[in-house]
């Protein structure tokens, strides 16, 4: 069967150089890096160059880089690591972030809340996009940290960070934003990006699953989530990830190569995919910005269809895609993203998201170009909507049709 990967988002593949790197960490190179000896020296040769590269890759300096178990982990220990340790110092207990981050923030800040904190969820426009002025507004003298993503992994969305950035400075809060959708798809320097926190994970970059990084701004002091011995500087305790590591630092290098020619590449085949689609497919709509949007993201619904019952469909065509987010999928809760653009339930459920990658042809494209519709109009005309609207019953938009069953 053909297989066809269009889900970059939820996972990359590892590349080989990649592996290449990583596999003497697992058997010839495998002493503790913690150790002085012979052994160790082996491997703290290996962790001192993953660090350098990680920083080089984000513009900062290896003191700066904390190595995490995964992107997840990186949002935790920037969220709670300076909120508690903010709040410790009687600065304030005030979170600001949005209502469409990664449940990797957003169940973070729930749990703050129940731990005494206060949290804004800033909403967004049709098109994903935050209000700065909003933001402004939103600040108080009690808020020690705003959390924002870069780049939305289920739209493409990309929010303003500099400008957060400035923003922050300029009423001297502490900027968190989670990059790891951006990461391998954007420069990420961050002091052009006037943050003091951010999130990568390697597996969103062609790296291995279980390793992130978190660089931390000199001199933004956070609490640890995992105390331990001395390793990461006090920040993170417990042995090190060494072959996780070693393959985010190839993976790395591997992206700032090749970023202009893979985002040329994935831009190219997405704009191919989303024409192809909405032009053969009627009551079709893109979701997220017209322009500032991640090159390789396409998310669309298609009104009258469960995006489950769609993917179940180019899941046998050899299609892997993703409806709603992977995290949300398994529940049959809408994505609390297209919600938050005001998209309704039905439209939400109706969303397929293509996220598109280094292996993908113009074939691939084509193919799902080809295939696709047909199937949309195949499950449409299971749904009795469909047919109220085929039949020109009545003049109702979707959303008032859905309130009739
Ligand atoms: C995947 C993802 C995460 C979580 O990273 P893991 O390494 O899978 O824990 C966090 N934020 C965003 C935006 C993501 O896409």
């Amino acid at each position: 069967m053909k297989q066809i990967y269009f889900d970059h988002n939820a996972t990359t593949p590892v590349l080989d150089e990649v592996f290449e790197a990583m596999t003497p960490y697992l058997k010839e190179t495998w002493g503790n890096p913690s150790s002085i000896h012979w052994a160790g020296r082996g491997a703290r040769g290996g962790l001192d160059t993953a660090r350098e590269q990680v920083a080089e890759f984000l513009g900062c300096t290896t003191s700066e880089i904390i190595f995490t178990s995964s992107g997840t982990e990186g949002d935790n220990l920037a969220i709670k690591g300076v909120a508690l340790q903010r709040r410790d110092k009687g600065k304030g207990n005030h979170i600001i972030t949005t209502k469409v981050e990664h449940p990797a923030i957003l169940n973070t800040c729930k749990y703050m809340e129940k731990i005494g904190f206060e949290v804004t969820y800033l909403g967004v426009d049709g098109d994903g996009m935050i209000d700065l002025e909003e933001l402004k507004n939103a600040i108080t003298d009690k808020t020690v940290l705003i959390t924002i993503m870069y780049a939305n992994n289920e739209t493409g969305t990309l929010f303003p960070v500099k400008e957060i950035g400035e923003i922050a400075r300029a009423r001297r809060v502490i900027f968190h934003t989670d990059a790891v959708q951006a990461a391998g798809k954007y420069p990420l320097n961050v002091k052009e990006l006037n943050v003091d926190l951010l999130t990568i994970s390697g597996h969103k970059l062609y790296g291995p699953k279980g390793v992130g990084a978190l660089f931390v701004k000199r001199g933004t002091r956070l609490v640890p989530l995992i105390h331990g011995g001395h390793h990461e500087r006090n920040r993170r305790g417990g042995t090190e990830n060494m072959a996780g590591i070693v393959g985010l630092g190839a993976a790395c290098v591997a992206a700032t190569r090749d970023m202009e020619a893979e985002v040329a590449h994935c831009k190219g085949l997405r704009d191919r995919l989303e024409k192809g689609l909405l032009e053969k497919t009627p009551h079709s709509k893109l979701n997220g910005h017209p322009t500032l949007r991640l090159p390789n993201t396409a998310n669309i619904s298609f009104e009258f269809i469960e995006g489950e019952g769609m993917l179940l469909n180019l899941d046998m065509l050899g299609v892997a895609v993703s409806s709603g987010s992977a995290c949300t999928s398994g529940s049959l809760e809408p994505s609390h993203v297209l919600l938050a653009m005001g998209l309704s339930h039905e439209m939400s459920h109706g969303s397929i998201r293509f996220s598109l990658g280094r292996s993908n042809t113009e074939e691939d494209v084509d193919y799902i170009v080809e295939q696709m519709p047909p199937i949309v109009e195949r499950i449409r005309h299971m749904s009795p909507l469909y047919d109220v609207q085929k039949q020109g019953a009545s003049d109702l938009t979707f959303s008032d049709k859905s309130q009739m069953q």
